[in-house]
């Protein structure tokens, strides 16, 4: 409930020690802000990071702090705070659940596509605004899928419904759960409570670096499977879309779709597909989904030692054991003739895996456990590459989908067609030789060394040495021979859009297709998948219901 006589004021950027506790960081935050002791109501912590920047020496949290103070007292301190932009009214949360003047008629029958992050949370906003809802996934529930999954990691054999990708949980379910590609949205808030209920950490609700691990997402699943279910939705596994049908009339209205397992009612057609459905996409394309090229991520995965990893972003701190694996983020800009390149998913202490969902194919991505206990640490490190790049191979929005086949196709068969992956080392990737041996990796199948360097199209070989060698000034050791490329990573975003209304998330020419997440190219990660499902399921609830 509001109270008037209240406000809640976030604080901006206030430093905390490692061995800080929360009243010094209060006092630090009512003090950055000009606010008396006695007019604080509350506090909450919003954001925490490391500052780690070893090279001045510098290794500290920086924190946004929410303080609810009284209103009545606005003194000159907090007014300057306010106006230099040090302190700020802090965003106001929205639930999952809106108010019943904001909604118009909910579906009777939607049908939600997918149940990775995107189509969980407009799946879970439906269910409990009061729509009928319908969850499928091609593949199968969690503990299915576990199973399923041995024949690939014992013998190399993939089923295309259930894998790495596909089944409970989408792409995200054997991952880091890195949770901070945040998007600053009204409805982050409520996502991250969502998962603390279901036995997520309560520090995901600040953590600049929280995340969840494997292990610990294995069990929040079912629980989030379970308050789905307790809002009465439908969920039904190994049910795959192949197709929809449409009323008789001028415009595209669905009202039915076509499942490997028979037809299902349908008013409203949630697509969470993720990245990797190409044959949904192919399919849904030749109904008259309208595609856009776009462009994405493009790469390999790069694997160190975790401890030069901690050793070039805590160096000797006497508190740096307290942090547990450190972690990077790193980016180099663009010149005229040379794209930039970063690093992306960065998994501290994990281990490389095989991202893939059809036969003959091999993309690589990371993941871990909460423990971040492996003595590995990998990222993938990719350039942007645009349309134009990818358009020889293929027609229209369809071809980066054909340039990624083509080089997940020819990484698997130099890893010796056997999900075995080509490796290099870096040192020897930078010098243009072969590597004549790589040693240990963590990937799940073992590596082969490669020339990654002649496996690559050239212009993204030049942006990846470019920005390894200048990754290495920024973390020593980074560029040198014991980091491993290991290849490719394709998938790390998706290389099409499926075209929909800005308002009203409709897909061109469709009354009742909502197009979300990461396939759809409105997502990049975990948290903003989710994000842009409950976004899209509140913009459907709160239109009137359709003729
Ligand atoms: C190994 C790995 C590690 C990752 N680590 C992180 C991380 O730490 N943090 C982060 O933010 N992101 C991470 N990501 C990315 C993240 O998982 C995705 O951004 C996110 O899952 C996208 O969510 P989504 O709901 O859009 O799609 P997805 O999660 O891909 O879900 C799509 C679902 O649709 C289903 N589906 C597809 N086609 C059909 C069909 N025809 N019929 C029925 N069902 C269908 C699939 O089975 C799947 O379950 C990782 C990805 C991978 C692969």
């Amino acid at each position: 409930m509001h109270d008037p006589s209240q406000q809640t004021l976030r604080v901006l950027g206030v430093p905390q020690e490692l061995d800080e506790g929360p009243e010094v960081l209060r006092e630090r935050a009512c003090r950055q802000a000009g606010i008396r002791p006695q007019d604080l109501v509350g506090m909450r912590l919003a954001l925490r990071s490391l500052d780690a920047r070893r090279s001045r020496g510098i290794l500290r949290f920086v924190c946004h702090v929410d303080l609810v103070v009284r209103t009545v007292h606005h003194s000159s301190a907090l007014q300057k705070a306010l106006r230099s932009g040090r302190v700020r009214e802090a965003p106001v949360d929205q639930a999952l659940e809106m108010p019943p003047t904001r909604r118009g008629g909910p579906p009777r029958q939607a049908v939600v596509v997918g149940s990775g992050p995107a189509g969980l949370f407009a799946a879970l906003t439906l269910a409990r605004n009061g729509a009928g809802v319908t969850l499928i996934d091609r593949g199968a529930s969690l503990e299915q899928r576990h199973k399923r999954l041995v024949p690939f990691h014992r013998g190399g054999e993939l089923d295309p419904d259930t894998n790495l990708l596909f089944g409970e949980g989408g792409a995200g379910t054997y991952s880091d759960g890195k949770l901070y590609t945040r998007v600053q949205d009204p409805l982050e808030q409520a996502i991250l409570q969502e998962l603390v209920l279901a036995g997520a950490p309560p520090e995901i609700l600040y953590d600049g670096r929280a995340h969840i691990g494997t292990d610990r997402l294995h069990r929040i699943l079912p629980a989030l499977r379970q308050s789905l279910l307790d809002a009465g939705a439908t969920i039904l596994w190994d049910t795959k879309l192949e197709g929809m049908g449409f009323r008789k009339g001028p415009a595209r209205r669905i009202d039915r779709v076509f499942t490997n397992r028979g037809e299902l009612a349908c008013d409203a057609l949630f697509l969470a597909l993720g990245h990797s459905a190409r044959d949904t996409v192919e399919a849904l394309s030749e109904q008259g989904l309208e595609l856009a090229a776009k462009p994405f991520q493009f790469g390999v995965r790069i694997e160190h030692p975790q401890e030069l990893i901690n050793a070039g972003r805590f160096g000797e701190h006497p508190l740096a054991a307290n942090l547990g694996a450190a972690s990077y983020n790193l980016a180099l800009k663009g010149e005229a003739d040379v794209a930039g390149a970063h690093t992306f998913c960065m998994c501290p202490g994990g281990k490389i895996v095989a991202s893939i969902s059809e036969p003959g194919l091999l993309c690589t991505n990371g993941m871990s456990n909460s423990t971040h206990s492996s003595p590995f640490a990998n990222a993938a490190v990719v350039t942007t590459i645009e349309p134009a790049a990818f358009a020889p191979f293929g027609t229209g929005p369809l071809a980066g989908l054909a340039f990624q086949r083509h080089f997940e196709r020819s990484f698997f068969e130099a890893g010796g067609s056997s999900y075995r992956a080509p490796a290099q080392r870096v040192s020897d990737f930078l010098a243009g030789q072969a590597s004549r041996e790589v040693g240990r990796t963590s990937y799940t199948f073992g590596t082969t060394p490669g020339r990654i360097d002649h496996l690559l199209p050239a212009p993204i070989r030049a942006a990846l040495a470019r920005g390894l060698q200048r990754f290495d000034q920024l973390l020593p050791g980074f560029g040198g021979n014991s980091g491993i490329l290991v290849g490719v990573e394709s998938r790390s975003s998706s290389p099409l859009r499926m075209v929909r209304d800005r308002d009203t998330y409709l897909a061109t020419g469709f009354e009742n297709c909502y197009p979300i997440g990461e396939g759809a190219g409105y997502a990049g990660g975990i948290m903003s998948a989710a994000i842009d499902g409950a976004r899209a399921a509140q913009v459907r609830l709160s239109q009137s219901s359709i003729r």
